[in-house]
């Protein structure tokens, strides 16, 4: 039988862009007894989470909480705003805006994905402009919502929202606007309310620094008048009912309870730190990591400086490098775990996770791994990656 806690002498380096290490303080409150999801306590416990949960997506407005992973919170944004055969408008970006849209199609919806061609959008943000010049088109408003991704985690690139919004807004368009930011919030600035998002879509793994299992929509008062005439089937993603027992602090469902508890302390750490300074932080590490990446003499998979992700670093392996060779041997050798490449960058690049309870150590030690590991693969890197990120972060 598998034993679960049979890892190596140390601890255990998990650098992929989410889920991400959880806090001892999380775990230790998930382990708490689990209680009467419809007594007393709970409904306290709720109304807490659902009060400091709008601070995270810096929101007044109402935020889903499902038991559930991100995938999940995606079906939950598109079936309680759109009615079949609907078109929405998709902005690829990588291998999560991809899925997306999959599962967009999979649910009766009619999708137009728009970017730059081949893997070269892999590399590069939403084009705010794009999205103008397809609304403008649209003089009988066909389009129902633009749905984009905020952190794409298949690549490192973290898109402007701001300038999406101000782009439907040009075109006078009357489409949604759905976020994903599951790997965003809490790692990366994110705005519900001042970037006028109308439902965005998060999760509990990444930067809330919990186990996988929790989705979130966060919804504008727009979002809940289109869930009174939207026509795709929808029961347990239905957000009517949840919002009415909400008003307590209970679900319909059960909630996954020890989950909710580790969400209250994790909400607790990242409040008390100050979101401003969680941000800072992020986007310092990151600095530092591509230092790293530069010191070594390698490419940075997002060629766009101004939407470098805070969360993660997406790093292109030199030609004949197979990226998922290198990712296992630094695995086996030094017990650090890296994000693979996904879709169409699949063994040409690995990630590197900088998110939630990581500080500059861990980061450090991560790219120790790394560093070592491509030399031991027989990769000629220019210099000390180690070094380079030393002195950005003791500057
Ligand atoms: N969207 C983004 C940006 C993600 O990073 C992920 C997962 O990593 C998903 C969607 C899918 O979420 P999940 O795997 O929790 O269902």
């Amino acid at each position: 039988m598998l034993k679960l806690d049979s890892h190596a002498a140390g601890r255990h380096f998990l650098h992929i862009p989410g889920p991400s290490p959880v806090p001892a303080r999380v775990l230790r409150a998930i382990s708490y007894q689990t209680i009467d999801h419809r007594g007393p306590e709970f409904g306290e416990l709720g109304l807490e989470i659902l009060t400091n949960i709008k601070k995270i997506f810096q929101t007044k407005s109402p935020v889903i909480i499902y038991p559930s992973s991100g995938t999940g919170a995606w079906e939950g944004a598109l079936v309680n705003t759109l009615s079949p055969g609907d078109l929405v408008l998709m902005y690829e970006t990588g291998q999560f805006a991809t899925l997306w849209r999959k599962l967009a199609e999979r649910l009766g919806l009619k999708t137009e994905f728009i970017g730059r061609p081949g893997a070269e959008g892999w590399s590069y943000g939403v084009d705010a402009a794009k999205i103008e010049e397809r609304l403008k088109a649209d003089t009988a408003h066909e389009i129902k919502a633009v749905c984009v991704v905020h952190n794409e985690t298949s690549t490192g690139v973290t898109s402007n929202i701001k300038a999406v919004r101000t782009a439907i807004d040009a075109a006078k368009h009357p489409a949604l606007l759905l976020v994903d930011t599951i790997s965003g919030l809490a790692s990366a600035d994110y705005r519900h309310d001042d970037w006028g998002v109308d439902v965005t879509i998060s999760g509990s793994q990444k930067g809330l620094m919990l186990p996988p299992g929790i989705g979130f929509n966060a919804l504008s008062p727009r979002a809940i008048e289109a869930s009174k005439t939207a026509k795709l089937p929808k029961a347990f993603w239905a957000w009517d009912e949840i919002l009415e027992s909400n008003k307590t602090g209970y679900w319909p469902s059960t909630p996954s309870t020890n989950l909710m508890y580790g969400l209250h302390e994790a909400m607790d750490m990242i409040l008390s730190e100050g979101l401003d300074k969680v941000f800072a932080r992020h986007e310092r590490l990151a600095k530092a990591c591509r230092a790293a990446v530069q010191g070594w003499g390698l490419e940075i998979q997002c060629q766009d400086p101004a939407v470098y992700s805070p969360v993660l670093t997406g790093v292109v392996t030199p030609d004949g490098v197979d990226a998922d060779q290198l990712r296992k041997l630094i695995l086996e050798r030094y017990n650090l775990s890296l994000g693979t490449g996904l879709g169409k960058v699949k063994g040409r690049m690995f990630r590197i996770g900088h998110l939630g309870d990581c500080n500059e150590l861990s980061l450090l030690a991560a790219l120790s791994g790394c560093e070592m590991g491509m030399k031991a693969f027989g990769i000629n890197l220019k210099g000390s990656g180690v070094l380079a990120a030393q002195e950005v972060l003791q500057g």
